[in-house]
């Protein structure tokens, strides 16, 4: 695209950057992926909110959820109007979905120009010069074991942001058997620690005051990594040059919480006392089918060290009803470890099946609607543990960051623990850190007041 400028008097042609849509669906994975992408592009490309006025749209799409690819067609049906009234409209799918679809997408959507998997993602820039010259239907979903993450700065926060996200390690080697990343995503690669730092300290410069580290199986970092440094040890070196921020991960693996791990909740000032730890059931029998390797017992005598390190950690977990072969016995199980932990919240889901995984090959699945009375009993039970949870910080005081303006004009903040707080404030104290006075506990907030 072309246009005109004048300077100094003299009339010059230049480049207009071409307008880049990206549409995510998913996980927050897949939203700094796409904020990744935008930042590659960057040179070439600004992003528009519209799919009509864009030149390049992408769909980065995500597997976790059940009927994605349906989701995926319905969307590209819609995009592919677009680009039958202009034809110089590129289109591109990533992520997941891609990954596991392949090629076949281009028989299903002949006006896809390139399909990408999250290795693939990086080639993009290369995709696009090649589709310019002229080729079509340009696909990249080699998982390789080779693989490295490429460096690309930090991805710029939007104005005000005092949060972001820096992904530390990708894919997965644990194969758990309802889960489809490790064959989307490819195996565990882990990026250079000196990366990782250079970002944090991009954002740093940038106003961001509370990072969260992202991976699959963070506490896996370090694996295949010539420099010899574990998850404990990165958390070490980022508190040791970034000692004023606030600092989280996630997701964690029960099985690889080692007790160093542990330990960095008591020793590291810049780490939160905030863990979700995905248990996804209480019984031993379908722990062992989802191949999870670690026993409830197990899984409890890590929350009572957490504990004993760091007695104010909010747990937060995930569970799945309904696994195959899940009886009633397994079920309550899964209830009394609810009661036993007692998690801040849990985030909780009706087993859906992934074609491809282990589960999908078993026999014995659980009915639709037993599946379904279990997930409604099981959240109203989490939704009284949480609020009293929630209840042991009322006629407290806190110290919460401000991070924007939330619902109704107030202020949103957020906790240590990760507890959300909402208070009357201006939007000046916007990436402040704050005392608050809890009032009072919600379901999955807290209401308080600044004290002064
Ligand atoms: S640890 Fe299990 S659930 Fe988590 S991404 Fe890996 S295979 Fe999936």
């Amino acid at each position: 695209m072309k246009s005109l400028v004048r300077e100094n008097d003299q009339v010059l042609t230049t480049s207009a950057p071409k307008r880049l849509h990206i549409i995510t669906f998913g996980c927050q994975m897949n939203e700094y992926d796409s904020q990744r992408i935008a930042q590659m592009l960057m040179a070439s490309h600004c992003l528009t909110p519209q799919a009509e006025d864009a030149d390049l749209i992408i769909v980065n799409t995500c597997s976790i959820r059940e009927k994605a690819e349906h989701k995926l067609y319905s969307l590209l049906g819609r995009l592919k109007r677009l680009k039958r009234s202009n034809p110089a409209l590129k289109l591109g799918v990533a992520g997941c979905v891609a990954q596991q679809v392949g090629k076949k997408l281009f028989a299903k959507v002949p006006e896809l120009d390139f399909v990408v998997g999250p290795q693939g993602l990086y080639t993009i820039p290369q995709i696009l010069e090649r589709l310019d010259k002229g080729q079509k239907h340009i696909s990249d979903t080699e998982l390789t074991k080779d693989f490295t993450i490429p460096y690309i700065d930090a991805p710029l926060p939007k104005k005000g942001d005092v949060r972001a996200y820096v992904t530390i390690m990708q894919g997965c080697d644990n194969f758990c058997t309802y889960c489809i990343v490790p064959y989307v995503r490819g195996r565990e690669v882990s990026r250079p620690s000196d990366d990782i730092l250079r970002e944090i300290g991009q954002l740093v410069a940038q106003g961001v005051k509370d990072v969260t580290l992202l991976g699959q199986n963070v506490n896996s970092y370090g694996k295949g990594l010539d420099e010899g440094v574990d998850f404990p040890g990165l958390l070490k070196k980022i508190d040791a040059n970034f000692p004023q921020i606030r600092l989280r991960f996630t997701t964690s693996h029960p099985k690889d919480l080692s007790d160093e791990l542990i330990g960095c909740f008591g020793n590291l000032g810049t780490l939160c006392e905030h863990l979700h730890l995905p248990v996804q059931s209480g019984s031993n029998r379908v722990l062992k089918r989802m191949n999870r390797h670690y026993t409830r017992e197990q899984f409890l005598e890590k929350v009572q060290k957490l504990r004993q390190v760091c007695p104010d950690i909010t747990i937060t977990t995930d569970l799945i009803v309904g696994f195959p072969g899940e009886t009633e016995e397994d079920y309550q199980e899964t209830l009394s470890l609810l009661e036993q932990v007692r998690f801040d919240q849990a985030f909780a889901f009706k087993y859906s099946e992934r074609p491809g995984t282990a589960a999908a090959r078993f026999k014995d699945k659980v009915p639709e609607e037993v599946k379904s009375k279990r997930l409604t009993k099981l959240l109203e039970i989490q939704n009284q543990i949480g609020l009293e949870q929630y209840g042991r910080f009322q006629g407290k005081v806190c110290e919460v960051l401000v991070e924007g303006c939330g619902q109704g004009g107030k202020l949103s903040a957020r906790t240590r623990g990760n507890h959300v707080v909402n208070m009357e404030g201006g939007s000046d104290l916007v990436g402040r850190l704050m005392n608050v006075y809890i009032e009072r506990a919600c379901h999955h907030s807290l209401v308080g007041t600044i004290v002064h």
